[in-house]
């Protein structure tokens, strides 16, 4: 059966790239060295690492020094957020969020308050942008941070970082942006764009999972350590650094960095592909996110009459898609994103998210594309609602 599985869940994780697989292994075998050891094998794990980190800055655009490894996104996100604001509570108490951002960031905000922070979550528009002028309104002289994701998980919809960040400059906050799923996806060039603070991780661009990177302008931007220790990654991030994982993420960034133009244009070309298979033969479709600033490998529809609950079980076995993101498991049916984007609970409840990736192929796009086709069709025979309504358009 999985053998047959079609991967379309690459916004939850991606495959390890082989090359990337290659570059880790000696890191777990014979270069088992502590980089802050001072004999031959702990300099060359050292050196190792900082030939990663030269990698990753490559990507980003940034110094060297300004990369900060981490265990994940989420770990930077609550680095950055929480040292920030540490840092700068003389400064001020307010962090500004916005309603559609992964739980990290929410709950992360969510311990700020707990903490005696204040915190503004700011609404979306039915594409799952923000209102410029909102954020304009929500800076007061006692804000010190905005966080706003780069790209959306569940929809692909994308910030215009750029304006963001010249506004929050001209406010004098800083700003940081979760861009876990437009790293390696989309370019990016932090020496001309005025983003302060970027987190990612490497499972979310074909490199190894439990390592991620927090990049912070220096010496800008200052922060209060959450992990203290032997001292690792100038105090900011203590604890004997993931070698093998590091030079994984090394690698990934250095491939997208070669391969990401490229891939974007076969990925929105799968991406259109996909979406003309389901409009060509199912109606009562909904694209959610932006129709153009959007994610190239993300399509997110709702399918009207359908359960969504029964469709995710009936592709179960053929397709891996998702339902916003991990739903299901929580229990409570409709995405808070879609929600938010002022989606409906019963079409949020019935919507399939598609995460084309690397090794996404055209036949798999087709098989998919048929998969749900005829699943959507089979739910809909066996629906009252939709038998209704086409009782009603003959007559
Ligand atoms: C996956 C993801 C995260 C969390 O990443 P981890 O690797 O689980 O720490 C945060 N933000 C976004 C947008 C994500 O997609």
């Amino acid at each position: 059966m999985s053998q047959n599985l079609i991967y379309l869940d690459n916004h939850s994780t991606t495959r390890c790239d082989p090359r990337v697989l290659d570059a880790m292994l000696p890191y777990f075998s014979e270069e088992y060295g502590n980089p802050s050891s001072l004999h031959p094998l702990g300099r060359r794990a050292a050196q190792a690492i900082e030939a990663a980190r030269e990698q990753v800055a490559g990507l980003l655009g940034a110094a060297p020094r300004e990369i900060v490894f981490t265990s994940g996104a989420t770990e930077s996100i609550s680095l950055a957020l929480l040292g920030v604001l540490q840092h700068y509570r003389t400064r001020g108490d307010h962090l500004i969020v916005a309603a559609t951002e992964h739980k990290a960031v929410l709950e992360t905000a969510h311990q700020w308050q707990d903490e005696g922070g204040r915190v503004t979550v700011l609404p979306v528009d039915s594409y799952g942008c923000i209102d410029l002028d909102d954020l304009r309104r929500a800076i007061d002289d006692r804000t010190v941070l905005v966080s706003l994701m780069a790209a959306n998980n569940e929809v692909g919809t994308l910030l215009p970082l750029a304006e963001v960040g010249r506004l929050c400059r001209e406010r004098g906050v800083f700003f940081h942006s979760d861009a876990t799923q437009w790293v390696g996806k989309l370019p990016l060039d932090v020496s001309s764009l005025p983003v302060d603070l970027l987190s990612f991780s490497g499972h979310k661009m074909y490199g190894p999972k439990g390592i991620g990177v927090l990049y912070l302008r220096r010496p800008e931007v200052r922060l209060t350590p959450r992990q203290v220790g032997g001292g690792q990654e100038h105090g900011l991030r203590a604890g004997t650094h993931a070698v093998p994982l590091i030079v994984g993420l090394g690698v990934a960034c250095d491939l997208a960095k070669h391969e990401m133009n490229a891939e974007a244009q076969r990925l929105l070309a799968l991406r259109e592909r996909l979406w003309t298979t389901l409009h060509h033969h199912l109606e009562g479709l909904h694209l959610n996110g932006h129709p153009l600033h959007r994610l190239p490998g993300n399509l997110n529809v709702s399918f009207e009459w359908v359960n969504g609950a029964a469709l995710l079980l009936a592709l179960r076995n053929q397709v891996a898609v998702s339902s916003g993101a991990a739903c299901i498991e929580s229990g409570t049916g409709a995405s808070y994103v879609l929600r938010a984007m002022g989606i409906e609970a019963s079409r949020a409840e019935a919507s399939l998210r598609f995460g084309l990736g690397r090794y996404t192929t055209d036949e798999e796009i087709d098989q998919a594309g048929q998969a749900v086709v005829a699943a959507v069709r089979k739910l809909r025979q066996q629906s009252p609602l939709y038998q209704m309504q086409q009782q009603l358009l003959r007559t």
